[in-house]
């Protein structure tokens, strides 16, 4: 090892690395009978090594790309919607100098943040105003705590979900103030049940995205245009929480029908709340859309403050919204959408590319063939559908299906995909065309 092997790292860092291994060291020493410790292990060389590979895990980026095989497409965990070239460069092009985030240049007073958003919130949904803030969980905390604190809201037994990591809405909802009366059974809700609870302190009926689970069989739900119906009869605001809120109908391209933010507006909800990195595509967002009289209150309310944006997520989103001006360009340009809409064949394909750069290399111990599975939209939405897709199915001849898994996992560029039945599929609907070589020498490397 020569005198520059540490050159690399900050001599701060390395005077940490070396303080920690030689403290390692010494109780090492202290601990174990001499008998015990190798003479290698003291060496000065072996020491330096430790430090250098000490120094190299502090430096090393604890958050880091990872490449997605689980066929997820909105995995939470592995961070939801990947962005639009476009998004990423408005990130960029905001985030490396000033931009004009709240000064109008027309007239060079102060102006919004969500100036940038709403008129595109509009023109996108109808909706007649519109802001955003940090997450979807923060836009129904704003919306209750604006419109309902202390007072009544009225929600289905149907429709407080644990949206995840246990996150439950209704405890979302209490820490607004708001009081929940919840009304119906598990499966059943009728128009009467919402009708009877409906009082002097009713501030809100709520209707919640069942998101990530469905019930089926003997059930009854009400629908926005019946619960817009009772809330005109009594003067009483209705709030949709879409969860995902798709702003293009996916049905025309094979997905079950989830009800778009449009026609929420269209069907007379005064409020509506969704994400805006689950199925729009975009960044992590929460954006509200609805009529004046009640996103008003939102935006003066101290929590708006508190809840608000970044430069980044405004320049992300609107590149995003942007995109869909074109509604025949933008099933290609988002990845989310152009992800759960790829045709079977066209990942056939990738799958096949993949094997064949495998086949090149014979490594001897690896299995290895492309097979039909299901990928899944995941992030809460459309939890029913089935998305066919293919897989590079693998397994080893000395290595099981989970220690497969463990070593892709843990190697240089993290790779993650599902096991099934003994087997560790890679599915290729949610690896990109530009990572497909990369996967490869990921997986001969572990072989
Ligand atoms: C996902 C989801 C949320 C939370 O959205 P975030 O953007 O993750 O905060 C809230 N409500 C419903 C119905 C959801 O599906």
């Amino acid at each position: 090892m020569g005198p520059d092997a540490g050159a690399d790292f900050p001599r701060a860092v390395l005077l940490s690395a070396a303080r920690g291994v030689l403290e390692a060291t010494r109780e090492m020493l202290l601990s174990h009978s001499p008998a015990n410790i190798t003479d290698t292990e003291l060496e000065i060389e072996a020491i330096q090594e430790r430090v250098l590979e000490e120094a190299g895990r502090i430096m090393k980026p604890s958050l880091r790309k990872v490449i997605n095989a689980t066929g997820v497409v909105l995995h939470t965990n592995l961070g939801r919607a990947p962005l639009s070239p476009a998004a990423i460069e408005a990130i960029k092009e905001v985030s490396e100098g000033y931009s004009n985030l709240e000064h109008r240049l027309e007239t060079g007073e102060r102006g919004s943040r969500q100036e940038h958003l709403e008129p595109l919130l509009c023109r996108l949904t109808g909706a007649g105003a519109a802001m955003v803030v940090n997450n979807n969980a923060a836009a129904v905390l704003l919306a209750l705590s604006a419109l309902a604190k202390e007072r009544e809201v009225i929600v289905s037994r149907g429709q407080l979900v644990e949206i995840g990591d246990s996150f439950r809405l209704p405890d979302i909802m209490k820490q607004s103030g708001a009081v929940l009366v919840e009304v119906g059974t598990t499966n059943r809700t009728s128009l009467a049940d919402y009708g009877k609870a409906i009082g002097e302190e009713t501030a809100l009926i709520m209707r919640i995205h069942q998101s990530n689970f469905r019930i089926i069989g003997y059930t009854e739900d009400v629908s926005l245009k019946e619960l817009v119906g009772l809330g005109r009869q009594y003067s009483i605001p209705v709030v949709e929480d879409l969860g995902s809120g798709s702003l293009v109908k996916l049905d025309a391209k094979g997905l079950s029908g989830e009800h778009t933010v449009g026609e929420s507006i269209m069907e007379g909800a005064d409020l509506v709340t969704f994400s805006g990195d689950k199925l729009l595509g975009g960044p992590q967002a929460g954006i509200i859309v609805g009529s004046q009289e009640y996103i008003e209150p939102l935006r003066k309310h101290p929590l708006a403050r508190a809840l608000r944006v970044d430069k980044m997520t405004v320049g992300a989103l609107e590149a995003t919204l942007l995109e869909y001006l074109d509604p025949e360009a933008v099933w290609k340009k988002v990845p989310v959408l152009r992800m759960l809409t790829e045709p079977t064949e066209s990942v056939k394909r990738r799958a096949a590319r993949l094997k064949r750069i495998i086949d090149r290399a014979r490594p001897a111990d690896l299995e290895y063939l492309v097979t039909e599975d299901i990928s899944r939209a995941g992030g809460g939405s459309l939890p029913t559908t089935e998305i066919p897709t293919y897989c590079l199915s693998l397994s080893h001849k000395r290595l099981s299906a989970a220690a497969l898994e463990e070593m892709l996992r843990k190697s240089e560029v993290s790779v993650l995909g599902r096991l099934k039945e003994d087997r560790l599929l890679l599915d290729m609907r949610t690896v990109t065309d530009t990572e497909v070589s990369l996967l490869a020498d990921i997986i001969l490397n572990v072989a």
